[in-house]
């Protein structure tokens, strides 16, 4: 999460843009919602009527869609804490390492209890109209021991979970390629050492 943040825009816009702004303005490229998706974040939404309460995968409707009455706004996001047993990961993959918009950003929250997936939360900007979770996914990993079978399975279902787009940052093939090989790439480093490239790496 701290290298998404290093690369999310520039300086200058991380002075001035707020998370709430980043969720509202409904992007499908968005890097805040992916991995707060993942966590589990909500939102609470405020109107003069009062406020009601919204799982974040829930306010993102369609393409320029948000789950946001007239009137109401993002007062506030709530962020659940990370349990100790949850594997969290997020990569950002786009052209340069500075000021771009991602081609794919992903998270991972996998739930282990030992070696076995007890759950799972994946979220994806990039690869649809929305920041969108992957259900098949999660569905193949879920019940599942943490390892690199299951994971190719995971990787495959993946394919009913996205129909990306193709546009000037990536093609279609590109994008569900690079997001399958970022699930592996999430359990591979889960399961081996570090490396020098790995924490300065691009996608991480
Ligand atoms: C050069 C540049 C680079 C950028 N790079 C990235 C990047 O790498 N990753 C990324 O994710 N984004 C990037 N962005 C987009 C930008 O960082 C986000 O959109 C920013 O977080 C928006 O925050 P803001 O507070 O400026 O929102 P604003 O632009 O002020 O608001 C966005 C929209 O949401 C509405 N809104 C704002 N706050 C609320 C609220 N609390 N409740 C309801 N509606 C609200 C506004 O009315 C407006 O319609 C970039 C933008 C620029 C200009």
């Amino acid at each position: 999460m701290e290298v998404l943040l290093r690369r999310f825009a520039s300086t200058q816009i991380r002075n001035l843009g707020t998370v709430g702004g980043n969720i509202a303005n409904g992007s499908p490229i968005g890097d805040g919602p992916p991995p707060l998706i993942a966590l589990g974040a909500k939102l609470i939404l405020r109107s003069k009527k009062g406020t009601r309460t919204l799982p974040l995968e829930e306010f993102f409707i369609a393409y320029g869609k948000q789950a946001r009455e007239r009137g109401e706004f993002v007062e506030k996001i709530i962020v659940p804490p990370k349990p100790e047993n949850v594997l969290f990961k997020v990569y950002k993959i786009s052209k340069r390492f500075d000021q771009d918009i991602s081609a794919v950003c992903a998270a991972f929250a996998i739930e282990l209890d030992g070696d076995k997936v007890t759950s799972a939360r994946i979220a994806f900007g990039g690869m649809a109209a929305t920041p969108k979770r992957a259900a098949n996914t999660e569905k193949a990993l879920t019940g599942k021991p943490w390892s690199e079978d299951t994971v190719r399975a995971a990787m495959d279902a993946m394919k009913e979970d996205y129909q990306p787009m193709t546009d000037m940052r990536a093609t279609a093939a590109y994008r569900l390629q690079v997001a399958q090989n970022l699930l592996i790439r999430c359990f591979v480093e889960s399961t081996q050492p570090e490396t020098e490239t790995r924490v300065y790496g691009y996608g991480g």
